[in-house]
């Protein structure tokens, strides 16, 4: 969300601040393949080449680069590689080494398991601006039930201690699902052997191209074990566990949030990206952020940018309007992960709330009176 605190005497905050009063393009994501390394059972985009085939190809490094041109051209200054897993993208040391040429500052998105040589030689000469890996366990075991790699973690960690090496910033996510959620102790204890802090995951969606490309909806935490973990120390996941059976019912209180009868003025439910980001996907379509892939995306590649940034913004206005029974919501000040890329996410429209969230956000209130503990953590919120 665009609650912010700026501080104007920092240069970034600064162009950030222009880019949003001009609504120009400053961050950009790009998605450069739904390929990886890892099978998670939960991802929303791993496919192979023939599932993804119907929904077009993958750009080439001189199609990417032509619009990293544009974009350069455009203002924008950060890239965000991402995918599936971006370094598996054909071609990724000749497109990741031009693009650190061309001066963007660039974050790379991995899972940091599965690095060749010529990935760390580029990582060496060009160090990225940050690195956001992700965790799936605590253990070779776990990584095996979750990513298929039973040497998973090993690989990461050496991956994690190479970035350390060249003195790349490191930030870590730890994505919880049933076949992961007891290895939380395990993950925190490797956090702090590396001395970094990580953020929990614990809201899945499903698979953005067909339900049945992955089992997410079926590992996914239940709304009352994602407060449980939120609400325990990492040490207590079993008993988080155990209490979550107690929380569910609690459920039989909730009833979803309802639009008023009168209607209130609509209000705006803009974050930063909706001002001065997007994000372009492997087929070459282009959205918002990556929550956003199939509403009304443009394509820049066919278009040129400049035009497909300009009809983003205008499908915006329509579709960043927050909901009337959030508006509403005696619950939206602990509704940190509610924006119009969740929602679609959630209920293929930007204007739903999805119960999911709702009932998380229930009973991670209850949750907290229960321990006596209002100051327990809250959801990540869209980062
Ligand atoms: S969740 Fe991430 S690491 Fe796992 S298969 Fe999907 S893209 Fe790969
Ligand atoms: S999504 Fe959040 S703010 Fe909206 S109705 Fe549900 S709990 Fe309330």
């Amino acid at each position: 969300m665009i609650e912010k605190t700026w501080d104007l005497n920092r240069i970034t905050d600064r162009i950030q601040m222009q880019a949003i009063q001009r609504r120009r393009p400053l961050s950009c994501t790009l998605e450069l393949t739904y390929r990886c390394n890892f099978h998670c059972r939960m991802c929303y985009i791993r496919m192979t080449d023939a599932q993804a085939a119907p929904f077009g190809r993958m750009r080439t490094v001189e199609e990417w680069l032509d619009m990293a041109r544009q974009l350069f051209d455009a203002g924008v200054l950060n890239l965000t590689l991402t995918g599936g897993e971006c370094t598996q993208y054909p071609g990724f040391v000749r497109l990741y080494e031009q693009l650190s040429k061309m001066g963007f500052r660039i974050t790379v998105m991995s899972n940091a398991g599965a690095y060749s040589d010529e990935i760390r030689d580029v990582f060496r000469r060009y160090p990225p601006s940050s690195v956001g890996v992700t965790l799936y366990g605590g253990s070779n075991e776990t990584y095996a039930a979750v990513t298929g790699d039973p040497k998973g973690l090993d690989k990461v960690a050496e991956n994690i201690r190479f970035f350390r090496s060249i003195r790349v910033p490191v930030g870590l996510n730890f994505t919880v699902i049933r076949q992961n959620v007891s290895d939380h102790p395990k993950v925190a204890k490797l956090c702090r052997e590396f001395d970094l802090p990580y953020t929990l995951i614990t809201d899945i969606t499903g698979h953005r191209y067909s339900a049945d490309y992955s089992e997410a909806m079926m590992c996914r935490l239940s709304p009352a074990e994602r407060a449980c973990v939120a609400c325990y120390p990492p040490e207590e996941i079993g008993s988080a566990m155990e209490e979550a059976g107690e929380l569910e019912k609690e459920l039989v209180h909730f009833r979803m949030p309802a639009a008023p009868a009168e209607t209130p003025p609509s209000a705006k439910d803009a974050c930063i990206g909706s001002f001065s980001g997007c994000a372009i996907y492997w087929n070459g379509e282009m959205g918002t952020c990556i929550s956003m892939r199939g509403y009304h995306n443009a394509k820049p590649f066919e278009t040129g940018f400049e035009a497909a940034w300009a009809q983003l913004k205008a499908e915006e206005d329509k579709a960043f309007i927050r909901p009337l029974a959030c508006a509403v919501c005696g619950m939206a000040i602990d509704c940190l992960h509610n924006c119009a890329g969740r929602r679609f996410e959630g209920t293929g429209s930007p204007g739903e709330p999805d119960p999911y969230t709702c009932q998380y956000v229930y009973l991670l209130k209850h949750c907290k009176k229960r321990r006596n503990d209002p100051d327990a953590p809250k959801a990540a919120p869209c980062s």
